[in-house]
């Protein structure tokens, strides 16, 4: 599959950027991503993704 340079995560309406070149996703509630944290809002996190990916789930933003 070729890449489609407008529907990658950079561009999708779940993404809130992190860095130039990741984010995270916000399509789905946090996951746990284990006790290592003393803090306990440490605990839960939304996928980190790279801006260039993309996955079935890309919305586009509102115009
Ligand atoms: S992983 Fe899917 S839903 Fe999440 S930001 Fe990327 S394209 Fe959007």
């Amino acid at each position: 599959m070729s890449e489609n340079l407008e529907q990658v995560c950079g561009q999708c309406r779940y993404f809130q950027t992190v860095d130039a070149q990741s984010g995270n996703c916000h399509r789905y509630p946090p996951t746990y991503a284990g006790d290592a944290s003393p803090r306990e809002t440490h605990h839960w996190r939304y996928p980190l993704v790279s801006a260039r990916n993309w996955c079935g789930e890309f919305l586009a933003r509102a115009a």
